[in-house]
């Protein structure tokens, strides 16, 4: 099985984060055609039945997912998808939706959509200088985005402030460099409301957990883990009542964005499935033995999947 994922999908980089990566509706829509020409695309019942372990997840099969709760998944991608009777999984950080604020890893997108990298990597440093922290607080994550050409400032930009300013300072360290630019999206005009992840779910769709806060979750202590996945399964099943699978997807996803620590607790949790960013099949045997770690492939790995990016300079 191919489990595909998206991000952004729109028809127009018209709000935020602008010109930051998104993949273009027109493009999403001729991936399709191509995916429904080549793959089986799984219905719902079939796909819940594989990461039930009630049935073996067919070779040519493909899923869909969507990550990070984006209005995107409401406004374009439903409306396509059910237009061609097909279903989703949708991969939800809940603590915006509950009146957390836009996300760290969104407001760097938003940042990176409407200024240059350079100027955002200066401002960034000069903000750093007035924060002391650890470097070894920092783990050693990679940025999962690293294997896309983006430019040397922003990927720096992008990983010193997903990766490596601790967590306990990253809202001040964020605001401080957000004061100096334009004032960023709110946190309604960028994600979903609890009222259409229930609409989604109503509509056929499957409704999983990316965390509460969207952290690498290997950087947190295991009760700080604990509290990222619970909370995420229970804000869930109080919006669109039970799940007919517990499913999540690991905030960013690489492998050393979770740890065997982060396993043992989603099994705790009776998680069903859990989903990374490793880019390979979601084989049988995968789905027998390692069901807490099941591969993902990027849109862009498929024909028509590449994102547009359009930055200034
Ligand atoms: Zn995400």
């Amino acid at each position: 099985m191919r489990v595909v994922t998206y991000h952004y999908v729109r028809p127009s980089p018209d709000r935020p984060p602008h010109g930051y990566y998104h993949l273009a509706l027109d493009d999403f829509r001729r991936q399709l055609d191509h995916l429904e020409a080549e793959y089986d695309l799984l219905d719902r019942e079939s796909f819940l039945d594989c990461v039930t372990g009630n049935r073996v997840p067919p070779a040519d099969a493909a899923v869909l997912t969507f990550d990070d709760g984006l209005v995107d998944h409401y406004e374009w991608v439903l409306p396509e998808l059910a237009s061609r009777d097909l279903f989703g999984v949708f991969f939800v950080p809940t603590g915006p939706l509950v009146g957390e604020g836009v996300l760290p890893v969104h407001r760097v997108h938003s940042l990176a959509g409407r200024h240059s990298a350079t100027e955002l990597r200066d401002a960034l440093f000069d903000v750093l200088a007035r924060y002391e922290f650890a470097e070894s607080d920092a783990g050693t994550a990679d940025d999962p985005y690293e294997g896309r050409q983006t430019d040397d400032a922003l990927t720096t930009f992008k990983r010193v402030l997903n990766f490596v300013v601790p967590y306990d300072r990253l809202g001040d360290v964020l605001g401080d460099v957000e004061s100096r630019f334009e004032t960023g999206p709110s946190a309604d005009e960028y994600y979903l409301s609890p009222e259409q992840v229930r609409e989604l779910h109503d509509a056929g769709m499957v409704v999983g957990a990316h965390s509460v806060n969207h952290p690498v979750l290997s950087r947190l202590s295991s009760a700080q883990q604990r509290e990222e996945i619970t909370d995420s399964f229970e804000s869930l099943a109080e919006w669109v009542g039970d799940l007919p699978a517990k499913l999540f997807a690991y905030p960013y996803g690489t492998d050393q964005t979770f740890s065997a620590e982060t396993k043992r607790l989603l099994e705790a949790a009776d998680c069903d499935a859990a989903f990374t960013m490793i880019s390979a099949r979601a084989t049988p045997g995968r789905f027998r033995n390692s069901r807490l770690a099941l591969p993902r492939m990027d849109c862009n790995e498929f024909p028509h999947g590449g994102a547009t990016f359009d930055l200034e300079a």
